[in-house]
């Protein structure tokens, strides 16, 4: 019987050094002194020895027990602790590292021109709407008078879908749809992204921004368009700016005009960036065509109305010293970091 124990001691010794966690404690515990582990054999063989031998023999179980159940709870404990510190090493915070510097977003330099276009004409009475970037033939050129076979047509080369569906080649899509759902007085601008089959270069992408304009009510005339084109100057370069109207065409419009303002860079001396004329051209307008008037539901002999477009990017670049349409597409942090 002591040889049995004390080979216990051993068994039990070298598994000991085996266990790696508080877990493979317990199990080991249940190993030896368990109801069907070698413990509670040697308590059962008891009942073969002696009446004299038995105190001593039982005593002798009864002290390897303790011994496994201590060695059992230290190692516990042991594992216990070295899990914890190793824990507090894992989770150790070091208060006086330099956090890190949280990074600010910009604005795009194009967000930032076109919201300052939307406020100068917010504060002019216009209200904002939106229109679809995919639009059909009709709303995009048929009903704002360019027939099927008009040259005008041309002058915006577009990316088709489908023979009826399109990309927009300019926010004036927006202009019917208002005309259809509301009542005049119409008072309106239309930001947004058009696209043009073009070659991409310094001065043109195949998508870019514009700002449409719409005012249609009783009595509006031609003074009211040179009125509020002249105001929408001055608020956007913050003094009298000396502007020009020229003749042109737009399909939409009846008579079209080209509004200039005195070159920003050279007042009007001549540079390079006004080639030498002294005018930057910054927007197109003109009174709207009886026809789309008509197209959009609105009775031309009741009511008149001016419109107006212009490109963001332009005035951006003009702004902010840009020499090269493509730089704000490329998502350069050098250049972007600068607004
Ligand atoms: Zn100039």
């Amino acid at each position: 019987m002591e040889e049995q124990v004390e080979s216990l001691r051993h068994a039990f010794k070298d598994d000991l050094k085996r266990v790696k966690d508080s877990k493979d404690v317990e199990q080991l515990k249940i190993k030896y002194l368990g109801r069907k582990g070698p413990v509670q054999g040697l308590m059962e063989s008891l009942r073969h020895s002696s009446k004299e031998e038995r105190p001593r023999l039982g005593k002798l179980i009864n002290e390897i027990k303790v011994e496994i159940e201590s060695l059992c709870d230290q190692a516990a404990q042991g594992l216990h602790e070295i899990q914890l510190k190793e824990r507090l090493e894992r989770e150790k915070i070091d208060v006086t590292i330099p956090g890190r510097r949280a990074y600010l977003g910009r604005k795009h330099p194009i967000t930032l021109m076109m919201d300052e276009l939307i406020d100068i004409f917010s504060q002019m009475g216009f209200s904002v709407q939106l229109g679809p970037d995919i639009d059909s033939d009709f709303y995009n050129f048929e009903g704002l008078n360019f027939p099927k076979d008009h040259p005008a047509r041309d002058m915006q080369d577009t990316f088709y879908i489908t023979p009826d569906l399109l990309l927009r080649t300019h926010t004036s899509n927006v202009q019917l749809r208002i005309m259809e759902s509301h009542e005049p007085p119409l008072r309106i601008i239309c930001p947004g992204t058009v696209y043009r089959n073009e070659d991409i270069s310094a001065r043109s992408h195949v998508f870019f921004h514009q700002i449409e304009g719409l005012y249609v009510d009783k009595g509006v005339s031609f003074a009211d368009l040179f009125a509020t084109m002249n105001e929408f100057c001055s608020k956007l370069f913050k003094r009298d700016i000396p502007t020009r109207f020229r003749p042109s065409y737009f399909p939409f419009v009846e008579p079209g005009l080209e509004l200039d303002i005195q070159c920003t860079a050279c007042d009007g001396l001549g540079c390079r960036i006004c080639k030498n004329s002294g005018w930057l051209e910054v927007l197109g307008a003109g009174m709207v065509h009886p026809e789309v008037l008509q197209n959009g539901g609105v009775d031309p002999e009741v009511y008149t109305g001016f419109a107006w477009g212009m490109g963001i990017e332009r005035l951006a670049m003009l702004r902010y010293g840009v020499k090269d349409i493509r730089q704000f597409f490329e998502n350069d942090m050098r250049l972007l970091e600068q607004f």
